[in-house]
């Protein structure tokens, strides 16, 4: 049987434990979910039928504040993948200084088979059936994986249906008109460029003599690419679930996006018309994509893509995880000894989570910021804890997931242990 996605990333856990000087009750406490919840969603189909849908939602831990998590919608959605996204985000919080926990929820479904009226009853029956669990001090949603403004917008509205008041903070990534923030929906691309940008900058790794490869053209994806095209950088490749195009000239990502918009259509993106004659390009597939000799190459899709049956054929010198958790834990080995620099994605993709925290504080205090003022406090966050992982890599001489991970425990480890009664019930 293969290892679960939870037990392969607390293994990062481990390893970094290692360098850490946290209680032993912390670290126990750390090593499980707090609350896990699995409900069935009764849904009335289009044509009359009914069916019945699995949703999950777990709180791993908030000993630093509420949970916060998105709801991803996918097909591959399981118990054990919601455990390890609310894991992630746990510790992503803490690395980022956000005065949360981590949580994370999921709904097992193909959303492209539903239509909008289905998927609206079925969004607003994922929170009839959690919404006891939920709350702005308590546990709040965002989007993940399919899943987007709009959905988060009813999932607002039926949260406040049942509630019975006006309860913004509940969620985040919502539409601006319901309380959203500005710059939410670009936020998680716009924080990886910040630390995309910032970290190269070490290696002088110039914009102009910087290839770069793109996994996934999604909401986190397509706006890095979109971003680190406009600051110089050559993007050659970029794909979706359905294969990828390559071009050594680099591509032109503005056409690309626009196209893709405005088709609403994910095979727009193959060049079957106008972008085709923007530049030259070849058809990649997702494997072949992965396997490019480029400098940077950014996973923006779902987990375990670089396993240990595919690190060996990598090329890239550098990694910047922009899906959560792309890279499985024998992988990481394998990369390491290849002397690829892997940035992690507790940090690289924390600028969604970071803006779904100033949405929150916006939502409580009623006074709402400028894009600017947004994108302004998203950069200071970024760019300072990717210093400070950065230089704790190179103090214990670790991997940067490593240094991520000490980071993270040391503010989780305090938390925990200024919690607890050990030391009260160990003097007495
Ligand atoms: P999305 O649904 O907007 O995009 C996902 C993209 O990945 C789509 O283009 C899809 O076609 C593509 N894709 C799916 N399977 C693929 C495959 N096998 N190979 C290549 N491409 C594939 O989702 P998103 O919000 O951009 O999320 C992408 C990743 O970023 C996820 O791991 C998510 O957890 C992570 N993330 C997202 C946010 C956010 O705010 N959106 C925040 C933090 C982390």
């Amino acid at each position: 049987m293969s290892k679960s996605l939870l037990a392969d990333a607390s293994l990062r856990l481990e390893k970094a434990l290692k360098y850490v000087s946290i209680s032993e009750d912390a670290i126990a406490r750390l090593k499980h979910p707090k609350t896990s919840l699995s409900v069935s969603i009764p849904v009335r189909m289009d044509d009359g039928s009914l069916r019945i849908f699995q949703g999950h939602r777990v709180r791993y831990d908030d000993t630093r504040g509420p949970g916060k998590g998105g709801v991803r919608y996918h097909p591959n959605v399981n118990i054990d993948e919601v455990q390890s996204l609310a894991f992630w985000m746990t510790f992503k919080c803490a690395l980022l200084d956000l005065p949360f926990g981590g949580a994370k929820g999921g709904i097992t479904l193909n959303p492209k088979e539903l239509s909008k009226q289905e998927l609206e009853r079925l969004s607003r029956g994922y929170i009839d059936a959690i919404a006891d669990f939920i709350g702005p001090d308590v546990d709040i949603l965002a989007p993940d994986v399919y899943t987007n403004d709009m959905i988060m917008g009813w999932m607002m509205d039926q949260y406040n249906i049942i509630q019975r008041k006006i309860s913004p903070a509940v969620v985040t990534g919502k539409p601006l008109t319901m309380g959203g923030s500005k710059g939410r929906d670009t936020a998680t691309g716009t924080g990886a460029f910040y630390v995309i940008h910032a970290m190269l900058s070490k290696f002088e790794q110039k914009p102009e003599n910087t290839t770069i490869a793109v996994q996934g053209f999604g909401n986190a994806g397509s706006v890095v690419a979109e971003l680190l095209y406009k600051a110089g950088y050559k993007i050659v490749a970029v794909s979706d679930s359905q294969g990828g195009i390559y071009a050594e000239k680099g591509l032109d990502i503005p056409s690309i996006k626009r196209h893709k918009e405005d088709n609403k259509n994910i095979k727009a993106l193959y060049c079957q018309d106008s972008v085709c004659d923007i530049v030259e390009h070849q058809a990649v597939s997702n494997t072949e994509l992965l396997n490019l000799k480029v400098d940077v190459l950014i996973p923006a899709a779902l987990e375990n893509q670089i396993t240990k049956d595919n690190a060996a054929q990598i090329q890239a010198k550098y990694i910047f995880e922009v899906a959560n958790g792309p890279i499985s834990s024998e992988a990481d080995e394998i990369l390491e000894q290849k002397g690829i620099y892997v940035f992690p994605d507790i940090l690289v993709n924390a600028g969604g989570v970071t803006v779904s925290y100033f949405e929150w504080v916006q939502n409580r205090s009623g006074l709402y910021w400028r894009l600017t003022e947004v994108n302004e406090r998203l950069k200071e966050r970024m760019v300072t804890e990717a210093e400070k992982v950065w230089v704790i890599a190179r103090e214990f001489d670790v991997a940067l997931r490593t240094a991520a991970y000490i980071h993270a425990i040391e503010r989780l480890g305090e938390a925990l242990d200024a919690k607890g009664t050990r030391d009260y019930y160990l003097k007495g």
